[in-house]
């Protein structure tokens, strides 16, 4: 059950009405599934395991990230478009990241300005630095870096089921997700 005043929620939509969000929900965070297998893709499949402080194994295990998002009630889950000449192209694709991550962050802020402490969760690995600290230096943003989401064992194709958020808008449309936890 919501701890947060129903007052806290007014206007919302008109200041999200703002910014270029294509689809968004409000969802509580008991509908989150936090997965093993999801960490097993992580560690099996993808390039950027064990290369940053944004993925695992430096995010925690997953019953850690799972505790983390569990303080909090709900989670705005919302997607950004891009349409891209082909989206097969990796380098056309990932040139599209860096606006929605903008865009997490101003939403973080909006989130953190009506609700207090937030934890955001956002695209693929943090890009923020050219080469990242991992694992010589601690982070050098901890509050601008955004772990991934599925870092966290969240599977980011169902929970966009779940909310009835469509994953494939065209051939060569891009959708980003990001999580914000409130
Ligand atoms: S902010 Fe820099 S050091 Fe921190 S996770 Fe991102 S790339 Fe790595």
């Amino acid at each position: 059950m919501s701890t947060i005043p129903i007052e806290k929620f007014e206007g919302l939509e008109e200041e999200l009405s703002e910014y270029p969000l294509f689809l968004y929900a409000i969802l509580e965070g008991s509908d989150v599934t936090f997965e093993e297998h999801v960490r097993y893709v992580c560690r099996t499949e993808c390039p950027c395991y064990n290369t940053t402080w944004s993925c695992p194994p430096a995010v925690g295990t997953v019953e850690e990230c799972c505790e983390r998002c569990r303080r909090f009630d709900h989670v705005f889950l919302f997607t950004t478009i891009a349409e891209v000449e082909d989206i097969a192209n990796m380098e056309q694709t990932l040139a599209t990241r860096e606006g929605h991550e903008q865009i997490t962050r101003e939403i973080d802020t909006l989130f953190r300005r009506r609700f207090g402490e937030t934890l955001t969760l956002s695209t693929e690995s943090c890009a923020i630095c050219e080469h990242c600290a991992y694992p010589d230096a601690p982070c050098r943003h901890p509050d601008r870096m955004f772990p991934c989401v599925e870092s966290y064992g969240i599977l980011v194709t169902d929970l966009a089921e779940k909310a009835g958020i469509s994953f494939l808008n065209g051939q060569n449309v891009v959708t980003w997700f990001s999580l914000v936890w409130f």
